[in-house]
């Protein structure tokens, strides 16, 4: 049986497709090598929303032409959004490629694979499916305990043109699954054993369901163009899988976050008190040359309703430094929006130019140099806000998902060697210490914060807790394991 590996570059969105990549694999017979070097066929997801994370592809396929030398039946595969953008041009630029696939070519990898096998030649398959757009499922195995997190996709590409931005170009325009499709798929990950969603599209909250089924929800303005369906899908899920215990979802547009979305985050315990709300700057003049379609005060209103209605709720975002012709001024006013939102975690990136975006025309002015210092400045401004924030958590009890084993996951060990990690209901990173000897793998446990590290929380189980986990039926005594998350070389955004 041919051995694969897939490694990720990138956002959720492509670990999510190099989740389904894998089933696809599985199902066709392909069995999951322990790593490249045993592969027969290696499966590069890519990214290419920064010019960084596509360099990466290169260098890594340059490395890859020895591997495949090895053994002359080895197969490479690129998929993602280089894939998409590249086509048939990365055949011809490298030589080590034998398939080029895009995201909504997926299902159609083992024929191509097959075809290679065959001595067909160097294929690449990058068409959208715009007609009847597919959307891959996840098909929890009943013999494994399903892990406690998982993504659902309910919609892809966008319609947004921010004039920085590949997505649109790599991923398509805007379409959208059937409400009961999604809700089916979350039922399904839930009876499995998964405790947590992330619902994921390119512009998440725009969506609409395609066959009309959803009723309006309360809030949801008729005459608002920025008005979507997604806080209707919101109270569906929330209403249809009471199992669920929380429903993230990622990357939202501040212009769907409407009066509608606030509602649905006050009144739905499903929802945890965290939005990551990408941003952008913090100059109302850069805004505008990005086409992001809000203002400052627009975006401060929004997200102020939402933490009014939910107190306690933090915010994360992003934030592009150095985009053409940005000031000292518009910089200054990003620092002081990140100070006035007082954003709790922060993705900040150095903009990048890339090919087919409408900021190709204006010149990218601002110097390496200016760009690498405001972002270091950036950092320092949303380091010391997530330390404040972290360091007032001390003392406190929170409702931990616990995710996996921290040596598993590769995380922040503390002092204390904290063996179990998860995320509090608001995402912050928590550690727990000394309670190796329970299965707490997809258990919701309380736990008090004992001490803050930089970008975690160090935790104890309360004794109510410790109680209640003693009860529990062990993961080995009966029930199958839940599987750890994927491994992934990921590269933020
Ligand atoms: N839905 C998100 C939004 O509202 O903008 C887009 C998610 S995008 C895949 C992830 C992040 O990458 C963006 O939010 C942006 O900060 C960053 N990004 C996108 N294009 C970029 C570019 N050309 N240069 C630098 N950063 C970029």
């Amino acid at each position: 049986m041919p051995r694969y590996s897939i490694t990720t570059f990138g956002c959720q969105m492509n670990v999510h497709d190099s989740e389904r990549m894998h089933e696809v694999l599985r199902r066709a017979g392909y069995t999951e090598a322990g790593g490249p070097e045993e592969a027969d066929v290696l499966v590069l997801n890519t990214c290419s929303v920064r010019e960084k994370a596509e360099q990466k592809l290169r260098s890594e396929v340059g490395r890859l032409a020895r591997w495949k030398r090895e053994r002359a039946e080895r197969v490479v595969v690129v998929a993602g959004c280089v894939a998409q953008q590249e086509g048939e041009r990365l055949l011809k630029q490298m030589r080590a490629i034998d398939v080029v696939v895009g995201p909504d070519n997926i299902p159609e990898l083992p024929g191509l694979l097959g075809d290679v096998a065959l001595g067909g030649l160097p294929v690449a398959r990058t068409v959208f499916d715009l007609d009847a757009p597919r959307f891959l499922v996840a098909s929890p195995s009943p013999s494994t305990r399903a892990a406690a997190t998982a993504f659902v996709t309910i919609m892809k590409g966008c319609d947004e043109r921010c004039s920085f931005c590949i997505v649109p170009y790599t991923r398509g325009p805007e379409r959208y699954r059937a409400s009961d499709e999604i809700v089916a798929e979350i039922a399904a990950l839930v009876a499995a054993g998964t405790r947590e969603i992330t619902l994921l599209g390119q512009t998440v909250n725009s969506y609409r369901d395609p066959l009309g089924a959803l009723p309006r929800a309360p809030g949801a303005s008729a005459d608002d163009p920025d008005e979507s369906e997604f806080a209707a899908l919101l109270r569906r899920i929330a209403a249809d899988v009471p199992g669920l215990a929380r429903l993230r979802y990622t990357s939202p547009h501040p212009r769907h976050l409407t009066p509608s979305l606030v509602l649905a985050h006050a009144e739905l315990a499903v929802l945890p008190r965290h939005v990551h709300m990408p941003v952008q700057s913090g100059s109302d003049r850069v805004l505008r040359r990005m086409i992001r379609r809000y203002t400052r005060a627009e975006y401060v209103a929004r997200t102020r309703a939402l933490v009014e209605a939910v107190p306690g709720l933090t915010l994360s975002t992003d934030i592009i430094v150095g985009f053409p012709g940005e000031t000292e001024d518009d910089f200054a006013a990003t620092l002081s929006l990140v100070r006035e939102v007082g954003f709790k975690g922060l993705f900040g990136f150095k903009y990048s130019r890339r090919p087919h975006t409408p900021a190709l025309k204006l010149p990218d002015d601002v110097p390496e140099d200016v760009k690498g210092a405001r972002l270091a400045r950036l950092f320092e401004e949303s380091e010391a806000l997530l330390a404040a924030h972290l360091s007032g958590l001390v003392g406190t009890t929170q409702e931990v998902l616990v995710e996996g084993r921290d040596k598993e996951r590769g995380g922040e060990r503390g002092a204390g060697g904290a063996l179990w990690s998860g995320r509090t209901g608001r995402h912050e990173i928590a550690h727990i210490e000394g309670a190796g000897e329970l299965d707490l793998l997809g258990e919701v446990v309380e736990v008090s914060i004992a001490r803050a590290n930089k970008h975690s929380l160090q935790a104890e189980l309360t004794e109510a807790a410790r109680a209640a986990a003693r009860q529990q039926p062990r993961g080995d005594a009966g029930r199958p394991a839940r599987r750890s998350l994927p491994v992934v070389a990921a590269g933020g955004g």
